[in-house]
């Protein structure tokens, strides 16, 4: 796992070149008859899913939650270069801002591990190109208590919507409570959008769903508003705003990782609690779900034009 060229400092690992600190500190704490996960364990996890990850958040602008004492310690965003950083992070143009902290390699996203970055949340935008949507986000959140049978009913029912307008959906665990359905759109000349018409995209597919099954979706943001009803968040689809990346682990209880699954997984009976650091091998050795994401790009410009957007 070493480098050529970089000597392991004594006492300490070193995980596709970069020298871990503090290889055992707790991240996860043993809970539920599961054992701690260490940092060690986390960049392991990076370097392995790096294949997976990277496509989807290479090269953009990215949120990195930092929990550098673990999951019940304090807890921040960090979206911009810090002292120190690493130089394996690499710094991406965002106009009117600091440049954003971002990723290019697998030694880039081993040195968010080692610096106690949890979770990965990227914009939606192509790589290298901040002002380009190339996907949209919807954002199943679920009230409390609403059986996770429903929200697979409502993510199946959006996959429809979205397929109806001659989309191509995929669909991942989030790590936490609901689940997300994301389109990729197509990012060149002849197709691209603007933020604006991705996020009015969003929403008008939501409100959608929300007037024919009033019953079952809400697209208000209030919390009150969703009296056992799913939330259609569409708001993950503007300029700057992110939404947790596939394979990303969380900094929550359980280790869950955001998790592609194929929509055969989302039926009845699925855990989203099952896919978690702690399975995280035997889970990477399975057929990629979202191997074809980019090749299932969509031109959004049509449908805008049908939906009268
Ligand atoms: P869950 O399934 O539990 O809802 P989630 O990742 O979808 O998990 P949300 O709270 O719905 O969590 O948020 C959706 C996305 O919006 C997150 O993945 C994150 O990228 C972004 N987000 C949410 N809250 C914030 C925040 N306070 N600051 C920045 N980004 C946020
Ligand atoms: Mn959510
Ligand atoms: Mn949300």
């Amino acid at each position: 796992l070493t480098v050529p060229g970089e000597k392991p400092r004594k006492g300490k690992l070193v995980v596709s070149g970069v020298t871990i600190s503090n290889p055992d500190k707790v991240l996860w704490p043993a809970a539920d008859g599961k054992p701690a996960i260490t940092k060690a364990e986390l960049v392991r996890y990076y370097e392995m899913a790096a294949e997976r990850i990277l496509p989807h958040v290479a090269d953009r602008p990215v949120s990195i939650i930092r929990a550098p004492e673990g999951i019940t310690g304090e807890k921040f965003f960090q979206r911009h270069a810090m002292p120190g950083s690493n130089p394996r992070l690499k710094l991406i143009d965002v106009k009117e801002r600091k440049p954003y902290v971002g990723v290019s390699d697998v030694g880039g996203l081993v040195a968010i591990g080692q610096s106690g970055g949890l979770e990965l949340h990227p914009w939606g935008c192509k790589p290298d190109d901040p002002e380009t949507p190339e996907q949209v986000t919807f954002d199943l959140d679920p009230d409390e208590g609403l059986d996770f049978d429903d929200v697979i009913d409502a993510a199946k029912m959006v996959r429809r919507e979205l397929e109806g307008l001659g989309l191509t959906p995929f669909v991942k665990t989030t790590g936490g409570k609901g689940l997300h359905v994301v389109v990729p759109i197509r990012a060149d000349a002849k197709a691209r959008v603007e933020w604006d018409q991705c996020k009015a995209f969003a929403k008008e597919v939501s409100e959608i769903m929300r007037r024919a099954h009033p019953d079952r979706f809400t697209t208000t943001l209030a919390k009150k508003a969703r009296g056992g009803k799913i939330f259609l968040d569409y708001l993950r689809n503007g300029r700057m705003a992110t939404a947790v990346a596939p394979w990303s682990p969380r900094a929550r209880p359980g280790a869950g990782i955001a998790f592609p699954l194929s929509w055969g997984q989302v039926r009845k009976g699925l855990d989203p609690k099952a896919y978690t650091l702690h399975d995280a091998a035997a889970l990477l050795r399975k057929a990629d779900p979202w191997k074809d994401f980019r090749a299932a790009e969509a031109n959004l410009r049509p449908v805008l034009k049908k939906l009268e957007l």
